[in-house]
């Protein structure tokens, strides 16, 4: 799996292959769910927007009324800034957070694993792609494809004039290996002639 710094994951559907939109960042998370289990619940991180310029990517973790744990991550050097190191340090034991890049027109949602900070050296690590969701359409169809790395899969569905609800599995295949949308399509069309 390609490891992925934080620059990469930005610009990795970005234009979106599909409609071309400029997709837009967001951080989503889980936090621990108390010292009686060691799980993770999925916690909304709604209000978190990062906001990202060309040089790097400031995220306001935590705004409370007297102060706000912000960090700053260089997108050349993925050195780390923050308002807070002992609050992030914190923050990071509670939380684990993750990226989501997503298109406003087609729905398309390209997520990252965890996020790994190093902050005895102040960096961020690189990451990799966990999960896709891709929509896009032809003429006569609309395609959806839904990949899992960690179960190392691939869910298409196709629903259109040609196909009533069409489903199948193949091996992972994610958009890096293809980068344009009739390629993609191209693929899909193969598997169709032999399912
Ligand atoms: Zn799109």
């Amino acid at each position: 799996m390609n490891k992925l710094t934080l620059k990469d994951f930005i610009t990795y559907n970005n234009p979106c292959f599909n409609c071309g939109e400029r997709i837009s960042l967001s951080i989503y998370g889980h936090s621990l769910g108390g010292a009686k289990n060691n799980t993770y619940n999925q916690i909304s991180l709604s209000n978190v927007k990062p906001i990202v310029t060309p040089e790097h990517t400031t995220i306001d973790l935590k705004i409370s009324y007297r102060k706000t744990l912000s960090v700053c991550i260089y997108h050349i050097s993925n050195k780390i800034v923050t308002t807070d190191v002992n609050s992030l340090s914190d923050y990071l034991k509670a939380h684990k957070i993750y990226l989501k890049s997503s298109c406003s027109k087609c729905h398309s949602v390209i997520e990252s694993f965890f996020l790994d900070f190093d902050l005895d050296h102040g960096y961020l690590k690189p990451t990799s792609i966990n999960r896709e969701s891709l929509f896009f359409r032809d003429s006569l169809n609309t395609y959806s494809l839904v990949s899992d790395v960690y179960m190392d899969k691939t869910d298409i569905f196709v629903f259109g004039e040609n196909y009533n609800n069409v489903s199948f599995q193949i091996p992972l295949m994610l958009l890096s290996k293809f980068k344009s949308k009739d390629r993609i399509l191209k693929k899909i069309k193969t598997y169709l002639l032999f399912s």
